[in-house]
């Protein structure tokens, strides 16, 4: 298995559910999740991991500011 490149930080108190991030990931590694945020919001989770680039597409999409992306220096 690759090692992953990146991972990102999705922030339960900012995330609306829009599934942006979801629609935009170009390796499918965020998809909606079944736990609700505190404001009624179905979140997303960081799934499949190995495949993150960490290219940043998902936090650049997010109208919320609710994504961290971090690189991993290898
Ligand atoms: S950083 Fe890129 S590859 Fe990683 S989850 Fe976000 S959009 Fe997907
Ligand atoms: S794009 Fe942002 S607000 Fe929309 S579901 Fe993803 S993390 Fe939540």
């Amino acid at each position: 298995m690759a090692k992953s490149k990146g991972e990102i930080v999705i922030s339960e108190q900012f995330c609306k559910g829009c599934g942006y991030c979801v629609e935009f990931c170009p390796k499918d590694c965020v998809t909606i999740g079944d736990k609700f945020s505190a404001q009624g919001y179905q979140l997303p989770i960081f799934a499949n991991e190995e495949d993150c680039t960490a290219c940043a597409i998902c936090g650049k999409m997010c109208p919320e500011s609710a994504i961290e992306v971090y690189k991993f220096i290898s």
